[in-house]
């Protein structure tokens, strides 16, 4: 049965077998580990998924699935119908014993900051493979100066490594979408930056970018500045610099300096 792309759920069906390949064996996981599949749709990356020997766990929001990715289900494939980012994903998979969590998901644009928040929380999760528009991949993946760089990315930056692996063209997938899309990687650190207190550098991190295109001096009025320009000095930045030109390491060094 042929289902209709439904564009309210982001529904763009990744057609090309290569790239789908591509995807599935950018990660390597064991008996142990748990992937989850996040918007498994009509099966493209699932039916790779279930060839890898791992614990395989799917949240669909569409129901119309059902008949489609029913075949996939056995003794360590599960389907579950709902929306991930309503799910309490904990307790969905607290019968299944597993390692490491791998989270992978060809993701519709305008949910994939809120899933990123939301599976970055689970304590075994290892890595997450994510495919979405390349404008956002190559946001995620930004280093200081680039426009694009935020407080999300440095935020990201301090509990995974993040690696852009390759563009998927717009046609790769049907329907076409307007814009061209992007594999990314995000791998847990295996060990974090040391931070004093976690709560300070994330709050200065926040306020650095609160307002853009504003100095950091102006977003951190609230802030001992002494302190924070002899740290600028020293990696040989001007009273004027932004938020944008600021690596998670500079960010580290001023939370430990005035926390
Ligand atoms: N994985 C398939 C592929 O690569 O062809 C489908 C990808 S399609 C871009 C996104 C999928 O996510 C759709 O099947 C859609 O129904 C599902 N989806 C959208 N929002 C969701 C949500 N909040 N929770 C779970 N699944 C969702």
């Amino acid at each position: 049965m042929e289902i209709k792309a439904k564009k309210s759920l982001g529904q763009n069906f990744l057609k090309d077998e290569n790239i789908l390949k591509k995807i599935c064996e950018s990660i390597t996981t064991n008996k142990q580990d748990l992937i989850i599949e996040i918007g498994p749709g009509t099966g493209a990356l699932t039916k790779h998924l279930v060839n890898k020997n791992s614990k395989l766990v799917c949240y669909e929001i569409d129901t119309r699935m059902e008949s489609i990715l029913k075949k996939y289900e056995n003794k360590e494939t599960r389907i579950i119908y709902k929306d991930i980012l309503e799910s309490n994903i904990i307790e969905d998979i607290k019968e299944i014993e597993y390692e490491k969590i791998y989270i992978i998901a060809n993701i519709p644009y305008y949910i994939t900051t809120p899933i990123i928040k939301k599976v970055m929380e689970l304590a075994k999760l290892e890595s997450m493979t994510l495919l979405v528009q390349k404008e956002v991949a190559e946001r995620l993946a930004s280093k200081p100066k680039n426009k694009s760089y935020g407080s999300l990315t440095v935020y990201l930056n301090y509990y995974f490594e993040i690696e852009y692996l390759f563009t998927v063209k717009n046609n790769c997938f049907d329907p076409i979408p307007k814009v061209d899309s992007a594999v990314i990687n995000f791998k847990r650190r295996n060990t974090k930056p040391k931070v004093k207190d976690e709560k300070v550098l994330f709050k200065l991190i926040e306020d650095a970018f609160k307002l853009k295109r504003k100095t950091l001096k102006n977003n951190l009025k609230e802030y001992d500045w002494a302190k924070i320009y002899e740290i600028l000095q020293q990696n040989n930045l001007t009273e004027s610099a932004r938020a944008e030109e600021i690596s998670l390491e500079i960010f580290i060094d001023i939370a430990n300096n005035i926390s």
